[in-house]
Formats: structure tokens, sequence, C-alpha cells
């Protein structure tokens, strides 16, 4: 029985209905089978905008059948007949027919037949004690509750187009329900104050950071990658459906110029860094730093001082480039100067060898130079007598990761096959875990491992032990002075003093304010 809700993915996305995903952002697991065992899905994406492909939903059959539920397919074939029910396209089909529950309207009894608020926390604490399998032998096949009523323990409304339909057609939902509950990280009970998360700071030894676009907000760098701030507002004049597109790589490959004219403005110019930057390099100092997982290619976290061999930057960076015809790479600072003026790079390799082509074409027939330079077959080949198209030079990608790209190596390996043993805090800091797979890392570390969260507001897919929330500037400075750290930087001033306020109803969630700002 897998830890995890597994969904393979298909050759370059994702793969799961848009209403689960745009729930659920955290809790999947993605795997590329090819790849084989154990390897984290490593396409980037931003969860929630894909549809559900024939084999996920195999596998979703498969997981129903493995836990004694039976897929819906198979109350189809046994005659139930209802024109609306196609078995699992509908879960696919269906986009806005299934709802999700927040807490609050099963606590507020909004939902008819539903579990209370009291029922659900206590069914769903019993999956975690007792697993899959047996919490499915307890329930539904010692017929104790019904499966329609038990989704909604789990947050799954029953859907319209079931209404009617024999309680067995529930149980392909009840599958999702489970194993969606199942892979969330319950929080742990004992950590949740301040002083909880000092301790942890103390005491930790493998500190793994991941790192987001709200770390170097303070520095003026735009937070590109969320839709609603920062750069895509200047990105509404060059006309994207979706200013996403800007980070496609199908649209890259389609035309380089649309990304080009905003590269200037994300191209880090300055070495400088925030006092979170300067936080992460002082855990490094105090040999606690296990990993920085950034999403940031503003390599910033460098010029804080933070060594190379303790980052990954999960999503490139800006420090190479390479060229999209022949992979000709080359350092960043080689394109900057045409990055910076707003142009399109060209691949000098490219430019050299369609130069030597041509002379060649013309009956020069000059030898290359024997500096002994490999050469693309495949470019030359199509440089033939016949062909009159202008060949034309590479355009040079930076190696940040677009939406449609795989993710460095590095990414999965590390984290799969190092880090995940070793860690024993993990601390999220300025990102909304909004981009897969990166999102996916507080799911894949041992559920005993602590998890603190330092942003400036909560995110509600994946549960934190302790939830500090500001700006995160002021959080890790303050968190320094408790921990009786000397975080230095500019930006902290000597006097600042810091207001922390509980959240009501959230033993475990603080806010941290300078006093007087
Ligand atoms: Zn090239």
């Amino acid at each position: 029985m897998p830890d995890f809700f597994i969904l393979s993915a298909t050759e370059r996305v994702v793969s799961v209905t848009p209403w689960l995903a745009s729930q659920t952002p955290a809790k999947w697991i993605w795997y590329q089978p090819r790849k084989g065992e154990d390897s984290l899905q490593t396409s980037m994406f931003e969860v929630g905008s894909a549809d559900m492909e024939m084999e996920e939903q195999y596998r979703l059959e498969e997981e129903a059948s493995s836990l004694g539920l039976r897929p819906m397919s198979s109350d189809i074939e046994s005659g139930w007949d209802d024109d609306d029910a196609d078995g699992w396209d509908d879960l696919s089909d269906c986009d806005g027919e299934i709802q999700l529950l927040r807490d609050e309207e099963i606590r507020d009894g909004l939902v008819p037949d539903a579990c209370t608020l009291e029922e659900a926390t206590a069914y769903r604490q019993r999956l975690h004690e007792i697993g899959k399998a047996a919490f499915v032998e307890e329930t539904i096949i010692r017929e104790t509750i019904t499966a329609k009523k038990l989704c909604t323990a789990f947050g799954i409304a029953p859907p319209a187009f079931l209404e009617g339909a024999p309680d067995e057609a529930y149980h392909s939902l009840l599958a999702i329900a489970l194993s969606r509950e199942f892979s969330r990280r319950p929080k742990l009970p004992q950590y949740n104050t301040i002083d909880d998360a000092v301790r942890l700071l103390h005491e930790s030894k493998n500190i793994i950071v991941l790192t987001g676009a709200g770390i170097s907000t303070s520095l003026g760098i735009p937070d590109f990658r969320s839709k609603d701030t920062g750069l895509y507002s200047k990105l509404a004049h060059l006309g994207l459906s979706d200013p996403q597109e800007v980070f496609d790589i199908h649209v890259f490959k389609e035309d380089p110029s649309i990304f080009f004219s905003i590269a200037k403005d994300i191209l880090p110019m300055e070495k400088k860094w925030s006092p979170t930057h300067g936080f992460i390099r002082l855990l490094q100092d105090k040999g606690k730093l296990l990993t920085n997982y950034t999403q940031n290619i503003d390599n910033i976290e460098a010029n804080a001082g933070v060594s190379p061999e303790k980052i990954v930057q999960c999503h490139g960076s800006f420090a190479t480039a390479t060229c999209v015809k022949c992979q000709f790479k080359v350092a960043g600072e080689a394109i900057f100067g045409e990055v910076r003026e707003g142009n399109i790079p060209y691949c000098t390799a490219c430019k050299d060898r369609i130069a030597a082509e041509g002379l060649k074409s013309q009956g020069l027939k000059r030898k290359r130079s024997s500096n002994g330079q490999q050469k693309d077959r495949k470019v030359s080949d199509s440089s033939d007598e016949d062909d009159y198209e202008i060949p034309t030079p590479g355009v040079m990608k930076p190696d940040i990761t677009f939406f449609g790209e795989d993710l460095p190596d590095e990414f999965g390996q590390r984290l799969l096959h190092h880090d995940r043993e070793l860690a024993d805090l993990v601390i999220v800091i300025g990102t909304s875990l909004k981009v897969a797979p990166v999102a996916e890392v507080p799911g894949v570390i041992p559920r005993n491992v602590p998890q603190i969260y330092i942003s400036r507001t909560p995110v509600t897919h994946t549960e934190f032990d302790i939830d500090l929330l500001g700006d995160c500037d002021v959080v890790v400075s303050e968190l320094s002075r408790r921990a009786g750290w000397d975080l230095q930087h500019h930006m902290i001033p000597d006097d600042e003093k810091v207001d922390i306020t509980p959240v009501e109803g959230y033993e475990s969630r603080h806010v941290f304010k300078v006093v007087g700002a």
C-alpha cells in the first residue's frame, strides 16, 4: 500500500482534475514511471492546470480496488443505469459538480446528511492511526457508515450526478477522499509556540530551508511568478491570454521575443541580499543548514555567502544559458548585455557554423580550422544544396526552468536519496507553495520532522506545525534575537522591537509586527 496517492505523470505534465488539483496542491506525489521507482515527477507546472488522463483514471480504479472498494465502472457494468454516470470519466468531466467542503461548512451543518466536524475529525485521526485498508475494513466493509456520508468527513460533498445511486457508486470517490487525507501531513501537536520554534532552531542539526520569491521582495525583486502581483501586471501589453505564458517553454520556442521583452526586469543586478538570505547564511555558519531549496532564480543566496553545495536552485538560474538548437552552453554573463538591451541573444556556435556552411556552399571549400570542434550533424545536413531556407542561429535560453520543462535532476535526487533521511527540521519561507513539484517537498519529508512556515499569509493546503506570519525579514530577525544569535544586516535596525500576537483560534499561529511600523 503506497503511503502517497500516486498519480503518474504524462510526458510533460500533470494529471489530476482541475478541481482536485486546485484544492490539494501539496498532497500529491508525482511519479514518472519511466525513470523507475522513487523519483519525483520533475516537470514544472502550476498546480491545477491540466486534465486527468486515462492512465491516472486507471490508477485511481486500481487504488479503489486494492482497498476493497468497488470502482465506479463495476457499478455500471452491474447494471446501475444512469445516463449521467459514466464512471471515472465523470470525475474528470464534471469539474463543477464535485464540491469540496471546508471544515467551516461541515461545522455549520451546511451539508445535508454529512458528518459533524467532531465525527469528521475522529474519522481522520483514525485513518492516520490504522491506515487506509484497515480503515475501510472498519467502516465500509463492516457497514458502520455509508461511503456517501464518509466522503463528507474528508471534505468531499456527494456530487449531484451520483444522487440516487447505490452506495457502491461512492466508493471510488471515497478512495480519492481517503488518499487525499492520508497523504496530508498531520500537524505535530507538541510544537506550537515561538519558544518551540526557537528551541527547534537550537536543537536541529540538519535544517532544510525551502524558499520562494517572498525572501527577495524586500530587495525590490518582483515576485514574477505569482499572477496578481509583481511582474505580471507589466505584461498586459504583450497580449498573452495568460501572463504565465511568458515562462511557458512552448511559447518561448515559438516567440522568444516575449520572454526577452521582460527578462531584463528579472535579471539579477547588484550583489545585495535580504536579512532572510542572511539568516540562511547564519544557519550555514552554525553548521545547521542541510540544504536550501530555492525556487528563486535570482541567485541571491550566493551573494549572501550561502555555499553552492548547500543550494539547490530548483528552478534553475541565470548563471548559465543554453542554445535551444545546438545545446551550446555559455556563462550567463555572456548574454547579459543583449538581455539588458531587451534583445534576443543568439548562439555564437550556431553563427560560426552557419558562416562556415555558407562559405562551403559558395564553393570556397575552405576547410574548418583544425581546432577539432565537433559539429552537429543535423544542422549541417539541413543546409544542403537544395535547401534554400536561410539557416538561423539558435536562441540562447537562460537556464531557468520554464513551465513544461523538467527541473534540474539534482532536485529530486538530493531530496529523495539524501536529504529525506537526514532532515530534522523544515523551514519554509516566503513561498505560497503553488508551483509543483517544489510544493511537494513538505509532504516528502518524514512526518515526524517538524515544519515551520514563515510568510505573510498562511497556506491552507499544507499543515505546518508552527506558522510565523509577517514580513519574513522581521520574523527571522526576531527568531535570531530570541535564539541569542547575531543576525547582522543593515536592513535590521539595532533597536528593532517586534510585537508577536497569537491568531485567535490557532494555538500555533503567530503574527510578527515591528513596533511602531
Ligand atoms: Zn547553437
